[in-house]
């Protein structure tokens, strides 16, 4: 593994990563040439709309799809391929939190055998003794009683089916989480339940998250650093910190100025003048040049032809627009 700036070693990379999928009327460009890093024990966010390409870019990471060109570097490992042609360690090491609990648990199953799938794949227990012990040891470590393995998922509430979704992914004790949405199918008021067990998890297990979200907010407090995406690109990507303080891109501004705020200290904070218009284009048919010129209030000529190149204006901050 390669070190970074920040001391912490690289355990992800993601060179020019492309997803296209041919469909009967032409070909959806998903993910379009994306390039980042993830460090050990870090919360990476991807931010952006419906159809920015970022649950694509999930998927790739863990494999569901094999990328049309790019490369998955895992800890030095080039894992640019489909699932099932993975080494069954680094299968294991890569697990995923689901945004729907209520979809991503088999409803015939009791909790005990969901839990205890990952287990048997990977043959971390030997016998049903050892099942129970894990799987007890599972549910207690989610805040869940022991006696909830006999029971399905119907009979319990959907912040509890995400917790033993998150007791699934932790079974077979992965390094690296994919969270796709976490808690955007669940009520509010379990919501930040949900992500304080996860950053929890994350302190006591070094655990690494590529968090994958359309709620910026809720990145300003749980991610170290932020990548926005829209129409299969990257725009802007920057530590947490100086991402919020100073976001770059009339994308990350407009998105960043439609947030509710709370306080008169955060309105202070909202980007001015930029409003949210019009509607993302259909990724079939991807605006030329940057492809927010469409909605973009400073584009010039120059946008509407050419790409613009990802710079970096300070350490570890980068952004594409021509305006910098
Ligand atoms: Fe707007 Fe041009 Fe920057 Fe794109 S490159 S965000 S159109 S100013």
């Amino acid at each position: 593994m390669s070190v970074g700036s920040n001391g912490k070693n690289t355990l992800l990379r993601i060179v020019n990563l492309k997803k296209y999928f041919k469909v009967s009327t032409g070909v959806v460009h998903a993910v379009d040439d994306i390039s980042f890093e993830v460090k050990e024990g870090e919360t990476f966010g991807l931010v952006g709309e419906s159809g920015s390409g970022k649950t694509t870019t999930g998927y790739v990471v863990m494999g569901f799809y094999e990328p049309t060109s790019g490369k998955i570097i895992y800890k030095n490992t080039d894992i640019s391929t489909h699932i099932s042609k993975r080494p069954r360690e680094i299968k294991r090491e890569l697990q995923i939190v689901f945004q729907d609990p209520g979809t991503s648990l088999n409803p015939k199953h009791t909790i005990r055998d969901i839990i205890s799938l990952p287990l048997r794949v990977h043959k971390l227990v030997s016998n049903e003794d050892e099942i129970d012990e894990e799987v007890s040891r599972l549910l207690n470590m989610v805040e869940l009683p022991s006696d909830f393995m006999y029971r399905y998922p119907r009979e319990i509430g959907g912040g509890e089916r995400q917790l033993v979704a998150i007791a699934r992914a932790l079974a077979p004790r992965p390094k690296f989480v994919l969270l796709d949405e976490p808690t955007s199918a669940l009520d509010v008021s379990i919501q930040a339940k949900i992500i304080n067990k996860l950053m929890d998890l994350q302190k006591k297990f070094n655990l690494t998250y590529l968090f994958i979200t359309h709620d910026l907010s809720l990145m300003r407090n749980v991610a170290h650093r932020v990548a926005i995406m829209y129409l299969g690109k990257i725009y802007e990507m920057g530590p947490t910190e100086k991402f919020f303080r100073n976001p770059l891109h009339p994308y990350t501004q407009m998105l960043l100025s439609s947030i509710p705020v709370v306080s008169s200290e955060e309105e202070k904070l909202k980007p001015k003048g930029i409003e949210s218009r019009g509607e993302i284009p259909s990724p079939m048919n991807p605006p030329k040049g940057c492809r927010f010129h469409t909605r973009c209030p400073f584009a010039k000529e120059k946008c509407r032809q050419e790409e613009p190149p990802f710079i970096e204006t300070e350490q570890g901050h980068l952004v594409a627009c021509w305006l910098y």
